[in-house]
């Protein structure tokens, strides 16, 4: 049968960091030994801990549907853990559980925009959020940073970006694939201006335990109570604990918004998994074992920047900015497109990958073409080996 693809399905642009990994695993099933920079997940086991939650919730017969919204006691753990960290003024009404925080993004762009609005992303930006925005019917409409600038995201870029179509401004701190985390001073004037505009600000923390240097996270959810009505925060247990794969994420919001993404839901995935609920409500109550499994992980990844950043830079060309959070390096190569014989990072990243074996994900993806993604989450003794095939492949 010929059929036709929908507008939406049709004009979508597949996530080219799902591609990556296609390719690298498909030479690897060749026998070839692949340097994996590519992955945009953690390469610890989920904690043990956390796990046997899970385990549990099976043994227990917890097996069934939840509230569309979610467990109330982990909607309670999830608040609970904002009134703690952020000093925010909140309750389980302003939470919704969610299959990630992919899912959380898209219930709020499809709660909030649709055909006319725009929506100003900070970029570079994590892949999929401008084609969320568009699958909402909206338009995105970028603001960039620059490496020179450490990749900050500004309230005057904001400002340059807005229109009077503006109906929402996507932020992400730390950032992917930047590594970028916002300024106190900047975040204090991007919701200002939110609130002159009337726009909500959605602010993803996916990354928001992995910041380096004894650096503090501050959430836009810190401001709940001046900007409650405008703030809107998604976040995940899949880095923090190493749970990509269990699918839990969440929305912290104000309690209309949270009622109307729960009604949403309720008409596409209902819940997220009950089991991995019951393991997250483990992760984000045993604050003991937390603490622990994130402070072995995060001390292993700011180990790895270290090694990541300091060879990157000894590569005659190549420029970066040390990331203060998350777990991605972002150099900037383009000086040496002319010498590889490219035109862009997408380009590059092929020849890199099918010559000297070793996968990144081109900025393109990103919107920053003269850039390439190298994430760290990957044990040391293979993030020195692509060093050392990179710095082969870019003198050879
Ligand atoms: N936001 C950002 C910035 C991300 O990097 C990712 C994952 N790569 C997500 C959201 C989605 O995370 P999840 O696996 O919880 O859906």
């Amino acid at each position: 049968m010929t059929f036709r693809l929908s507008k939406r399905a049709a004009s979508l642009t597949p996530s080219s960091t799902a591609a990556v990994g296609r390719a690298a695993k498909a030479l690897a099933s060749r026998g070839v030994d692949v340097v994996d920079f590519g992955v945009g997940e953690p390469d610890f086991a989920t904690p043990e801990f956390v796990g046997r939650a899970g385990v549990s919730a099976i043994e227990r017969g917890l097996t069934k549907y939840t509230d569309n919204a979610g467990d109330p006691a982990l909607r309670e753990a999830i608040a609970e853990k904002y009134r703690r960290e952020q000093g925010a003024s909140c309750s389980p009404a302003n939470v919704v559980v969610t299959a990630g925080a992919k899912q959380a993004v898209f219930n709020v762009c499809q709660a909030l925009f649709e055909e006319g609005d725009e929506v100003v992303v900070f970029s570079p930006y994590w892949v999929s959020f401008p084609e969320i925005v568009r699958l909402a019917g909206a338009a995105p409409v970028l603001a960039p940073s620059s490496l020179d600038a450490g990749w900050k995201p500004t309230a005057a870029a904001l400002e340059r970006a807005a229109s009077g179509r503006t109906r929402g401004v996507i932020l992400n701190s730390p950032n992917n694939p930047t590594g970028a985390v916002v300024e106190t001073a900047e975040l204090e004037k991007i919701l200002a201006l939110c609130r002159a505009r009337g726009v909500f600000l959605l602010f993803d923390e996916t990354y928001d335990r992995f910041l380096y240097d004894g650096r503090r996270h501050v959430s836009a959810a810190h401001y709940t109570k001046d900007y409650g009505d405008l703030v809107v925060v998604t976040g995940a247990a899949s880095k923090t604990w190493a749970m990509t794969g269990w699918r839990l994420g969440w929305v912290l919001g104000p309690a209309d918004l949270a009622t109307a993404i729960s009604g949403y839901q309720s008409h596409s995935t209902s819940n997220a998994s009950s089991i991995s609920q019951e393991a997250a409500r483990a992760a984000l109550t045993d604050l003991a074992s937390s603490d622990a499994s994130v402070g072995r992980m995060l001390a292993e990844y700011a180990r790895r920047r270290e090694v990541m950043v300091k060879g990157l830079l000894s590569l005659p060309g190549v420029r970066c900015s040390k990331p203060e959070g998350a777990f991605y390096a972002f150099p900037d190569v383009s000086a040496l497109y002319a010498r590889k014989g490219v035109r862009g990072s997408s380009a590059f990243c092929e020849r890199l990958l099918s010559e000297a074996h070793v996968a990144a994900v081109p900025g393109d993806a990103f919107g920053e073409d003269s850039c390439v993604r190298f994430s760290y989450a990957t044990a040391l003794p293979r993030i020195e080996e692509g060093l050392r095939r990179l710095a082969g492949w870019l003198t050879g």
